[in-house]
C-alpha cells in the first residue's frame, strides 16, 4: 500500500475550516505535529485555551478528512493549547513531560545544550528509518560498554515508540522522593530511562517541537542520573525536525549511525550524517545491522545482497566502520524478550561482536577527550 505523505494529509485538512475564523486550519498554522507511521497519522490543532471545549466537531472534521486518504490505518488528532509564558512547572513521577519553552529562532545550538552533570559523555545511536535495529543495537552497546566496566545510561529518546523498558527488560514507574528529580530505573547494571515508564504504551503522544525539547530535557536534566562514564541516546528514526531538535538540543560528545545492508546507497543514512554535521556533532561511525544472516537451524552464514553497503560508504565517507552485526533470530528473541544477547549469552558470537563494537566506541570516545580524533569528515549529498 501505496504511503501517505504529509503533504496529501494537509491538503485534506485544508478542508476543515475554523468556524470563528473564516480560513483553514492549515492556513491559520493550527495543525503541528504531523507523525505518520506504518499509515497511523497522528498530529495537533492547536486552540486557545478557552475554545477548547468547542472545538471538538473541527477536530472530529480533521481526523475524518484524512481518514478518508488512501494508505491511512488510523489517524489520532488532539487538541492541544499552549501553555502560557512562564516558568516551567516540574511534572510529577508518573505524568508526560510538559512542553518547554521553544528556542528562539536563530539561536545557537550551544544555549539551548542542557547541562548533565556527572555524566562525562552523551552519546546519540541514530538512524536514517526506522527497523533497521536501531534500538537492539543501543541496547546491546550500552550492555557492551557496562559488561566492560564502564558506568552506563540509556535514555531512550525514541519518543515516538519507546522500546527501552521492553528491551532492558524494565517495567514500573520511576520513583521521585523529593517530587522534583526522578531516579532513573536500572537493570543490568545500567541506568534507563524512557517516556515510556512515564505514559501507557497505548497512549497516543503528540509531539510539537517545544514539547520534544520539553521531554527530553526533562529526562536529562530531571532524572537523577549520577555519575556516568557514557549516556548512551536512543534517538527517534530518521532525520526529520524532531531529530534535528534533539541533535541539537543534547550536548552530544558523537553519534552512531545504525543501517541495514539492504540499502547499498545509505541515502538515508548519509542524510543522518548531514543532519548531526549541521549540528557540528562529530559521526563517531557506521554499523551494519542484519547484515548477513545465521541460519537458525544450521548456524550456517548466508550473505544478503549489499552485505558490506556500510563499510564501503563509511569508507567513501571518510567515516570510522563499527562493526557488523548479522541477522539472527537469537539477537531479536533476546533483545525483545528483555534480555539482550549481552547479558543473556555472553559467550556467544553475537555478544562479542557486540563488546568489540562498545570497545571501539570507546576508544574512539577517548581518542576525541584527549583531542587524538580525527576532524569529523565532509559530507557530500550527491
Ligand atoms: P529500530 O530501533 O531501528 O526501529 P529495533 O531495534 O526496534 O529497530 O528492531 C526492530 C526489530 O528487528 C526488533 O524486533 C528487533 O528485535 C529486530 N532486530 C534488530 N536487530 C536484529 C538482528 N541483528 N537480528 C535479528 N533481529 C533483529
Amino acid at each position: 500500500m501505496a504511503q501517505v505523505s504529509d503533504q496529501e494529509i494537509l491538503e485534506a485538512l485544508k478542508g476543515v475550516r475554523d468556524p470563528d475564523r473564516d480560513a483553514d486550519i492549515v492556513n491559520l498554522g493550527m495543525v503541528s505535529g504531523l507523525a505518520v507511521k506504518d499509515g497511523n497519522v497522528a498530529f495537533a490543532i492547536e486552540v486557545d485555551p478557552e475554545r477548547g471545549d468547542r472545538l471538538e466537531p473541527v477536530r472530529k472534521a480533521a481526523e475524518d478528512a484524512v481518514m478518508g486518504l488512501a494508505g491511512v490505518v488510523s489517524v489520532s488528532a488532539v487538541l492541544t493549547a499552549e501553555r502560557p509564558p512562564g516558568p516551567a512547572p516540574q511534572s510529577p513521577p508518573g505524568q508526560a513531560a510538559r512542553p518547554a519553552p521553544a528556542p528562539a529562532a536563530g539561536a545557537e545550538p550551544e544555549a539551548q545544550k542542557p547541562l548533565v552533570p556527572g555524566v562525562d559523555a552523551i552519546i546519540a545511536v541514530a538512524s536514517g528509518k526506522g527497523g533497521v535495529g536501531k534500538s537492539t543495537v543501543a541496547v546491546n552497546l550500552a550492555l557492551g560498554m557496562a559488561a566492560a566496566g564502564h558506568k552506563i545510561g540509556v535514555l531512550d529518546a525514541d519518543i515516538y515508540g519507546p522500546s527501552m523498558p521492553r528491551m532492558m527488560g524494565i517495567s514500573g514507574r520511576p520513583a521521585s522522593p523529593d517530587g522534583k528529580v526522578l531516579i532513573p530505573m536500572e537493570n543490568y547494571g545500567v541506568k534507563c530511562m524512557s517516556i515510556g515508564f512515564l505514559v501507557a504504551e497505548d497512549t497516543p503522544m503528540i509531539w510539537r517541537g517545544p514539547m520534544v525539547m520539553g521531554a527530553l530535557q526533562q529526562m536529562l536534566r530531571d532524572v537523577k542520573w549520577g555519575e556516568l562514564d557514557v549516556l548512551v541516546v536512543d534517538m527517534p528514526p530518521g532525520t526529520g525536525d524532531a531529530q534535528l531538535t534533539m541533535a541539537q538540543s543534547v550536548p552530544l560528545a558523537g553519534a552512531i549511525l545504525v543501517s541495514t545492508p539492504q540499502d547499498i546507497a545509505l541515502l538515508d543514512a548519509r542524510r543522518g550524517l548531514n543532519m548531526f554535521q549541521r549540528v557540528n556533532v562529530p559521526i563517531l561511525g557506521i554499523i551494519e545491522n542484519m547484515s548477513y544472516f545465521n541460519c537458525p537451524n544450521c548456524g550456517h552464514r548466508t550473505e544478503i545482497f549489499s552485505h558490506g553497503g556500510a563499510r564501503a560508504e563509511a569508507e567513501k565517507l571518510g567515516v570510522d566502520f563499527l562493526g557488523e552485526v548479522p541477522l539472527d533470530v537469537a539477537i531479536r528473541e533476546t533483545s525483545d524478550g528483555g534480555r539482550p544477547i549481552v547479558v543473556s549469552d555472553p559467550e556467544s558470537d553475537n555478544a562479542k561482536r557486540f563488546r568489540a563494537i562498545a570497545d571501539k566506541v570507546w576508544d574512539l570516545l577517548a581518542a576525541r577527550k584527549t583531542g587524538a580524533g580525527k576532524a569529523p569528515p565532509r559530507i557530500v549529498i550527491q
